[in-house]
């Protein structure tokens, strides 16, 4: 099984795949936490790349590119053997942040991310994407406390405000979207409580 997990900035993705990895992992199943961009050595360089900023003056297209060449990686390299051993792959980000940032917000052609998503994953789909949702200063407010206040924000963190409120909306209409597959969840509730929520829809959905 594959469950991705998605939203802005600040979201809380990487304490709740913590919490879901230490619970799922009590019940005796094999559990993979991974993120992307990034999760296998070469993807993660491709991840050092373009977070700098250094591949910004490839336009949006030429970065998705780039994303979708970390992904092949990824996939290949982690996700699938995961996947073939019946472990549940719990994913920091996947395809929807791409649609959302370099198709939604980074005006590159949704035909075109639409077709580096095809490239990229065939037919696999994520089995179950959490969109964990935040009022937007809220996840800027979480996101400048885990970085600490004085480091510099890496290049989509240190986007407009305008930017973010865009972004939330594009993973909303996502999840509206596909139904089937996503599940929004509420973020700004305390992290037990958004854990919780979280372990009521794995366990509805894939545990004996
Ligand atoms: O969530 P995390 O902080 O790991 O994401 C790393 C950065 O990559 C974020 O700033 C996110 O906005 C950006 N990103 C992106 N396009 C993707 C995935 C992540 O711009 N497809």
């Amino acid at each position: 099984r594959l469950i991705t997990f998605e939203g802005g900035e600040g979201a809380g993705k990487s304490t709740q795949i913590g919490l879901l990895s230490e619970r799922l992992a009590r019940t005796g199943i094999e559990v993979v936490s991974t993120r992307e961009p990034g999760g296998s050595p070469r993807a993660e360089k491709l991840r050092e790349f373009i977070l700098s900023g250094r591949a910004a003056a490839l336009g949006p297209l030429g970065e998705a590119i780039l994303f979708a060449a970390a992904r092949i990686d990824h996939l290949d390299t982690v996700i699938a053997p995961a996947l073939r051993r019946g472990a549940i792959v719990l994913c920091d980000r996947f395809s929807d942040s791409t649609r959302a940032y370099q198709g939604v917000m980074g005006e590159a052609e949704p035909r075109m991310i639409a077709l580096l998503e095809k490239i990229a994953l065939g037919d696999l789909r994520p089995d179950l994407t959490i969109v964990l949702d935040i009022p937007v200063a809220d996840g800027l407010a979480r996101a400048a406390t885990r970085r600490g206040a004085h480091a510099a924000p890496d290049r989509f963190e240190g986007e407009e405000v305008a930017f973010h409120e865009g972004l939330r909306r594009a993973f909303l209409n996502i999840a509206a979207g596909e139904a089937d597959r996503c599940c929004v969840v509420d973020a700004l509730a305390p992290k037990e409580e958004v854990a919780q929520a979280i372990w009521q829809l794995i366990e509805a959905r894939f545990l004996p």
